[in-house]
């Protein structure tokens, strides 16, 4: 599938049109960023592992019978996927605190969430994703009421699917951030879920095994990622 122009260029994934309005080429990019984008830096090869991870978690979801925008791998960087009419929030589901929830709410970093917290933010670099209710999200106009509750079942459907998929890999899945969009009417995961965008521990040590090694300077980051993605079936 040829490229025809750039849509997109985000801080770690470009998205380019193609010639069918319907698909798009997503370019996984070595580039790393945190706080907001005020630390970006590139990271030999993590693009091609954040690319064939997310191809394997998609098609882990699919399986299970979660609709996502993922068509296939076009190669090491890049996959096709179907263009979506993107709704602009992120889902987090949280199952342990870490990160901006024990930074707000001063809760112990690790504590177990039961049940799971979900959150949304609004997708607002300007104004730094800032949190927003259900309420705020159908009066603005970002999304319906049908949509917003199915955003939050597909999020607690793929919680179900991963948990035991990291599981089995003696990984803990601490919190993650989901994207959704439209298709033919239909709510459909897009984006991508890959270390970038998750926490993942070591079930045994507690090891911080994603971009958390980034943010917090621990070092090992490409390579921690290919070792939980190597632990749960993903062929680098
Ligand atoms: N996350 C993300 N992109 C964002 C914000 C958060 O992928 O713009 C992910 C993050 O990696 C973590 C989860 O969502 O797995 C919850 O993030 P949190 O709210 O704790 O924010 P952070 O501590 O990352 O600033």
């Amino acid at each position: 599938m040829e490229k025809t122009g750039v849509l997109y260029a985000g801080k770690a994934k470009t998205v380019h049109t193609t010639a069918d309005r319907d698909l798009m080429v997503l370019e996984f990019r070595n580039d790393t960023s945190a706080f907001d984008g005020e630390r970006i830096e590139q990271l030999a090869n993590k693009g091609r592992v954040n690319n064939l991870f997310n191809a394997f978690v998609m098609q882990k979801l699919q399986g299970a019978g979660i609709e996502t925008h993922f068509v296939k791998t076009l190669s090491d960087h890049e996959s096709l996927v179907r263009n979506l009419k993107m709704l602009p929030v992120e889902c987090v589901v949280r199952n342990r605190a870490a990160g901006s929830l024990v930074r707000r709410l001063g809760v112990e970093e690790g504590q177990e969430l039961n049940p799971p917290i979900f959150e949304f933010f609004l997708k607002n670099d300007a104004l730094h994703d800032p949190m927003v209710n259900d309420f705020h999200i159908e009066t603005f106009g970002w999304a319906s009421k049908d949509q917003i509750a199915q955003m939050k079942d597909l999020t607690f459907k793929v919680n179900e699917v991963l948990k035991s998929l990291f599981g089995q890999g003696d990984l803990i899945l601490v919190d993650y951030k989901l994207e959704f969009g439209v298709f033919d009417g239909r709510v459909i995961l897009g984006d991508e879920f890959s270390p970038d965008g998750c926490r993942l521990w070591d079930a045994k040590t507690m090891e911080k095994m994603d971009k958390d090694r980034f943010r917090q300077g621990l070092g090992n980051v490409v390579e921690s990622y290919m070792e939980v993605g190597r632990r749960i079936g993903v062929e680098f």
